[in-house]
């Protein structure tokens, strides 16, 4: 028992200090994407034509990239000569509306605090039933990795439950292959109403790097309504934590914008 407690003595208190401080993110972490059109050549197109997900478009001198369709392998930055694609350390991913991770030069939309009603009913208790849609496991090890001590994310009210009738929202990922496309509209329709969806990770929100393959059912916002889209291959768990707190307004302010 001694040794116990001289071990937790030690170790001291593990929980990172987010949101009150910035994260601290590995040097290889790629966040937010930079776009500068001006530094595109007009005849260049190497970016899109390396994109293994079609996430670039340019038309006339304006360079687009779909951020939900982004595996952040940063392909376009390494091929792109003149430094029109870079990636910044800005964990900051998660919106609200699929069009809003259109990226151009413009800053990103983030994604506003659910309304007055929701936030008294989730704001200070959110169970969530996460459903695997196909995954490889990459996404549902980050949405794991929320519920060890360096993230505790039960000091903020949200936890994972083992029903979706136990649960006030579905936390998707994969790219929802044919052989979940029933399972994961059944989970959806057993949820109480109301209820919050939120897509985790490219494959989740547009199949990712399997697009168009025959076996993909194909992204579940036909189907289901998506309340907040968290792109990312897979999104840093700082990103998914900073989209559940944003989406209940559980931020400080300075970490907002
Ligand atoms: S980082 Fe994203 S936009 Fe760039 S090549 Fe990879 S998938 Fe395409």
């Amino acid at each position: 028992m001694l040794k116990i407690i001289a071990a937790r003595f030690r170790q001291g208190f593990r929980t990172a200090p987010y949101p009150k401080t910035a994260p601290s993110l590995p040097d290889r972490f790629r966040g937010k994407p930079i776009i500068d059109s001006s530094r595109c050549p007009d005849d260049c197109r190497r970016c899109v034509e390396a994109c293994p997900t079609e996430a670039l478009r340019k038309t006339g001198d304006s360079l687009q990239m779909d951020l939900g369709r982004c595996l952040f392998c940063a392909d376009c930055e390494k091929i792109c000569p003149s430094h029109a694609v870079s990636f910044s350390k800005d964990h900051r991913l998660a919106v609200r509306s699929r069009k809003d991770l259109i990226l151009t030069g413009e800053p990103l939309r983030l994604a506003d605090a659910l309304d007055g009603k929701m936030r008294r009913l989730f704001g200070r208790s959110l169970k969530l039933r996460q459903v695997s849609a196909g995954g490889c496991n990459a996404c549902e090890a980050d949405v794991n990795v929320l519920n060890t001590l360096v993230f505790d994310l039960g000091r903020f009210g949200i936890q994972f439950v083992a029903s979706p009738r136990h649960a006030d929202g579905l936390l998707i990922t994969g790219p929802v292959t044919q052989n979940m496309d029933l399972a994961l509209r059944k989970t959806f329709e057993a949820l109480p109403s109301p209820a919050v969806v939120i897509a985790v990770g490219s494959c989740a929100i547009s199949g990712g790097p399997f697009i168009g393959h025959p076996e993909i059912a194909g992204c579940p916002e036909k189907n289901i309504p998506i309340d907040l889209f968290i792109p990312g291959c897979p999104p840093h768990p700082y990103t998914i934590l900073d989209g559940l707190l944003r989406l209940l307004d559980r931020l400080e302010s300075s970490s907002k914008k």
